[in-house]
């Protein structure tokens, strides 16, 4: 049996600052009392998304992976990531502030024990007329300056405040001190990784009356102390076309408005990815749209995400009225061969392979599948 498009059911995360936004987007979340974060994609463990369409229906995107590996994320990803699928996908519904934070790149995260640090994106459906976000420190700092700003309460005069509205897009690269405000919804895209230092909380108390834990020396070393001028990414789109948001090693975003005219009563916009040797995610943001592709038609409401595996060259994305949709892949020409973790892996799985089972050797020594560490 091959691979199709995937959907998956949505995991509901209850949270303190959480609101009631997505349930309006037709999402039923119950008995929690609000909805926080809806987690579209995710192997996190614990959180592990479930197919919900096809014959892979009930299987989870980590068993998924394991089964078809470069099939499913690409062959140069598979060799990057193994069996992590790179990438957590989020509607987030902030109503109110959210901790200030920050997220290891890469490089600390592996030497505290992690696979990845974490790199994100946001892209704003929804943004109320006095909504904020935290995007950056409004001038250069150094260490010392910010540790006596954050001992004597003053950390919040140190950040750089933006105004976020309905479309805009924020790129978050790990060690950016950041923080929604209330009142926004929006979709995060990131790497998969859920590590996150919490630096300042406003001395607000969470149900139980007490205050949430903060890292405040964890966040220390991973923390850019540069200053942000304008935090928003720039972008222009038309139409039924693809629009460039962010393009960096950890993923590829794009944002693509569907449209119908008199003359073209269904917006349809055909794309081939024969060169490309990526997964591609698409999230919906807006409307309702489909997406076609090796043989399988996925509808799509706001809020609801498909995966589309790497085997396949072409796909058709289609729209009734207005709807957006968010594109996302990892390129494997944006990194190097550094990057390829996981190789030493798979050349034992090769090796294997070729040699079958009389190749007794490679269980010797009791070091197993790890040999090469
Ligand atoms: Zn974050």
């Amino acid at each position: 049996m091959s691979l199709y498009p995937m959907k998956f059911l949505p995991l509901f995360k209850h949270k303190v600052w959480g609101g009631n936004r997505i349930q309006a987007l037709g999402f039923n979340y119950s008995p929690l009392p609000n909805c926080g974060e809806l987690w579209a994609l995710s192997s996190v463990a614990g959180s592990e998304s479930v197919v919900s369409n096809g014959f892979l229906a009930d299987n989870t995107l980590n068993e998924v992976l394991e089964i078809y590996m470069g099939e499913l994320v690409g062959e140069r990803n598979y060799l990057r990531f193994g069996n992590n699928f790179p990438l957590l996908v989020k509607l987030i519904d902030a109503a109110d502030k959210l901790s200030i934070q920050v997220h290891p790149d890469d490089e600390l995260a592996r030497r505290r024990g992690m696979e990845n640090g974490k790199t994100e994106m946001w892209y704003i459906l929804e943004a109320d007329a006095d909504a904020t976000l935290v995007d950056g420190f409004r001038q250069d700092l150094d260490r010392d300056v910010y540790c006596q700003a954050l001992e004597s309460g003053r950390l919040e005069s140190l950040l750089h405040v933006e105004h976020p509205q309905q479309g805009d897009v924020y790129f978050i690269p790990a060690g950016r001190v950041h923080a929604l405000g209330g009142g926004l919804l929006l979709a995060e895209i990131q790497q998969n990784s859920d590590c996150t230092y919490r630096i300042y909380d406003y001395n607000r108390p969470d149900r139980d009356g007490r205050l949430r834990e903060l890292h405040t020396e964890e966040a220390l070393d991973a923390i850019e102390f540069s200053a942000v001028r304008d935090g928003r990414t720039p972008y222009t789109y038309s139409d039924n076309a693809t629009a460039r948001l962010v393009q960096c090693p950890h993923f590829t975003a794009s944002l693509i408005p569907l449209c119908s005219t008199a003359a073209n009563p269904t917006a349809s916009l055909r794309k081939n990815f024969a060169r490309l040797d990526s997964f591609i995610i698409y999230f919906c943001v807006e409307g309702v749209a489909a997406v076609r592709a090796l043989d399988t038609v996925c509808p799509l409401h706001a809020g609801e995400c498909v995966l589309v595996p790497a085997v396949a060259d072409e796909v058709e994305l289609y729209a009734e009225g207005a709807a957006k949709l968010l594109e996302v892949y990892i390129d494997p020409a944006q990194y190097g061969d550094e990057e390829l973790r996981h190789k030493d892996d798979m050349d034992w799985v090769a090796r294997f392979m070729d040699d079958g089972l009389q190749d007794e050797e490679l269980f010797d020594g009791g070091d197993g599948r790890h040999r090469h560490e």
